[in-house]
């Protein structure tokens, strides 16, 4: 883990490039609960996590004022750790997770704000909806029905590769689709308003493109030293 005073410095320089309608949520996937706690304590609210019992355990840990946003790819058997408190979840990838969404979140009298995940890099690992496959099942309005959850936008990650030009076209195509969707199934509700781009290393590319919610990790609490689970 890194120092109590890098935690804070790195905030501080990520937040000062940021523009002030632009969210940020803190990615503190296995870092220990002591870091989220140093945030905290330099004022950060928002914090993002890509596994359910990591998610609960650390929430179950911390001041309960904070926003906690699950990030990563969710098991539809999974989402009923999450429903009581989670703030959004930005990866509902399937028809099905929406639709499980929906019913966790009105056994707890909830309705959970989430983001469709949509994806846009080359590579075939990366979640998400395809394209057509989303407009069809917005346009089949079943969508309406859930009533457990609002649609507040979308999510996407962009290919990792060196190549800025085609990260950047990938995030452009994200924010025309946001847009046409904000003009279109969602423009009679106020609530379609978030597009959740950018990470480390692509996110000042991404607030230029147009995201209003970065999700920033390692530029924030260092190197992961795994990809597996931490230990609390
Ligand atoms: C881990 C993760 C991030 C943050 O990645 P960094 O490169 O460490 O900033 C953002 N979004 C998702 C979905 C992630 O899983």
């Amino acid at each position: 883990m890194i120092g109590k005073m890098q935690i804070a410095e790195n905030l501080a320089q990520v937040r000062s490039g940021l523009p002030g309608d632009v969210t940020l949520v803190a990615v503190s996937k296995t870092h220990p609960a002591e870091a989220v706690r140093e945030a905290y304590e330099a004022g950060q609210r928002v914090f993002g996590e890509n596994r359910p019992q990591e998610l609960v355990a650390k929430y179950e840990a911390l001041p309960k004022d904070i926003e906690w946003h699950m990030i990563g790819t969710l098991q539809t058997n999974k989402v009923k750790y999450l429903a009581p408190f989670v703030t959004l979840i930005h990866s509902v990838d399937s028809a099905r997770l929406a639709g499980t969404v929906h019913r966790e979140a009105l056994k707890h009298g909830r309705v959970i704000d989430v983001l469709l995940e949509v994806r846009i890099a080359a590579e075939e690992t990366k979640h998400g909806w395809d394209e057509g496959e989303l407009l069809a099942w917005l346009e089949s309005g079943a969508y309406r029905d859930l009533t457990g959850i609002r649609i507040r936008g979308l999510m996407g990650m962009a290919s990792f590769t060196e190549d800025r030009a085609r990260v950047r076209r990938e995030f452009r195509r994200l924010k025309g689709l946001f847009d046409r969707l904000k003009d279109g199934p969602f423009r009679d509700g106020a609530a379609f308003d978030r597009l959740s781009m950018g990470m480390s290393g692509d996110y000042g590319l991404a607030v230029e493109e147009g995201s209003n919610m970065v999700r920033i990790g390692s530029r924030i609490f260092g190197q992961r030293e795994t990809a597996g689970p931490a230990a609390l």
